[in-house]
């Protein structure tokens, strides 16, 4: 039986912020045409791409077994023993579902979309192929300061991710033909959707998707995961929730008070809070919904994750583990800065320390356990050579210096002092 299957091949459509086509949120290869172009929402329809000749051909060379350029993140994940987004689901009937060519008629029932790159917030560990609001920011620093421009563009994933374009802005679902088939396509093929932007609660085709698949009677029979910076609601959600076979929200929290809206600028903590209840009497009264907390660990918070947990835990109201829960945890990488291997070694062993001491609040909680003991042990495992590290430093004190300036509100110095005292201590 072939190795290199995927049912994502069989089930899944991906659509990236620009409008493009991917296989998954694992690759960043798109789906191109026979001229290798990529195929954009524009100027193409769903199934158009679903049966293109670069998806046959790949759900082909899958069922012969053949390795799959785009899926090497996966291939590279389970070489080293971890868990991939490979799906091994439905193998037997997915391949006799298969015609000679690849084709197959059923259309996916899966979805991840992603509604362009609007959003209401810049994040510090985010860039704007998610956050139109980044890049603007950083031109406008440019425009009084071009040598830090330049040398943000230069140190690229160093600080900041995709500085190849820092005016991007993808707004496609504003399109009206584009609208219409999105809508007409998931109210009629998909089951189990994922919405993600940009910020998708600030984007009102994201609430037309709503209202369309709920005049067409659909919503009972869908699934849908909403990940949102919680900045703000529409209340016609204590309509459309209640209706869905099951929702889930993906809340993006990185702190608590004045270190998520240090983060997650400029949000405000009050208001999530405000929010984050909303959804809560809204499970609390229906039953059909969840609500997944979804940290970033970074270099800006690993000192707190023991009191975010807490206060996860606190919020749950005895319903944590089933009704709220914490997604993986995962840890920052880029931009590097952001990753708190790059910390002095007093630093990191430090906040080990300080999370150590309260292991034991979470030993019953199963999504929790394994990876805040991780956290504790790569806190304490040197990642980097002393010169790269040091390096990385001088770069998290240049960029977050400059954008603290510029923002004129609290600064990681003031949030942070005994990161700011060891930080000195190792860069002079
Ligand atoms: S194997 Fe991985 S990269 Fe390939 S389609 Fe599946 S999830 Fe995506």
């Amino acid at each position: 039986m072939s190795k290199t299957y995927c049912s994502k091949l069989w089930d899944h459509q991906y659509i990236h912020m620009s409008g493009s086509f991917r296989f998954c949120c694992a690759t960043n290869d798109n789906i191109n045409d026979s001229k290798n172009n990529r195929y954009n929402i524009n100027n193409t329809s769903m199934e158009h791409v679903w049966n293109s000749e670069h998806v046959r051909n790949t759900r082909l060379k899958m069922i012969a077994g053949q390795q799959i350029p785009e899926c090497i993140k996966c291939v590279e994940q389970e070489s080293r023993g971890y868990k991939s987004m490979r799906s091994t689901a439905n193998k037997k009937i997915n391949y006799d579902n298969t015609d000679k060519n690849g084709t197959v008629l059923t259309m996916p029932n899966t979805m991840e979309l992603h509604y362009g790159n609007v959003c209401n917030l810049k994040c510090r560990m985010c860039s704007q192929n998610y956050s139109n609001q980044i890049g603007k920011e950083l031109l406008e620093i440019g425009n009084n300061d071009p040598e830090f421009l330049q040398w943000v563009i230069k140190q690229s994933g160093n600080v900041n991710n995709w500085t190849n374009n820092l005016s991007v802005e993808y707004k496609w679902f504003e399109n009206e033909k584009n609208k219409k088939k999105l809508n007409d396509f998931i109210n009629k093929n998909i089951s189990q959707l994922t919405v993600i932007g940009g910020e998708p609660t600030i984007i009102p085709e994201f609430y037309e998707l709503f209202e369309h698949c709920d005049k067409n009677g659909t919503l009972g029979k869908k699934q849908f995961t909403i990940v949102t910076n919680l900045t703000n609601i529409n209340h016609k959600m204590t309509k459309w929730l209640p209706k869905l076979k099951n929702w889930t929200i993906w809340a993006s929290l990185d702190g608590i008070g004045e270190r998520t809206e240090y983060i997650r600028y400029p949000s405000n903590f009050e208001k999530i809070k405000e929010n984050l209840n909303f959804y809560k009497l809204i499970l609390r009264q229906h039953k059909n919904g969840k609500i997944v907390f979804s940290p970033a660990i970074q270099l800006l918070n690993i000192d707190q994750l023991d009191e975010m947990l807490e206060w996860f835990i606190d919020f749950s109201e005895g319903e944590f583990g089933t009704k709220f829960d914490v997604s993986w945890m995962a840890q920052v990488w880029y931009p590097k800065i952001c990753n708190y291997d790059i910390a002095p070694k007093e630093y990191r062993l430090k906040i080990a320390d300080k999370l150590e001491q309260k292991i034991h609040l979470f030993e019953k909680h199963k999504s929790i356990i394994s990876f805040y003991k991780n956290q504790i042990q790569n806190l304490r495992t040197d990642m980097l050579d002393k010169k790269t590290e040091k390096y990385l430093q001088e770069c998290f004190i240049k960029y977050n210096d400059k954008l603290d300036i510029y923002r004129g509100k609290i600064t990681w110095r003031q949030l942070l002092p005994a990161l700011e005292k060891c930080l000195i201590d190792e860069t002079t």
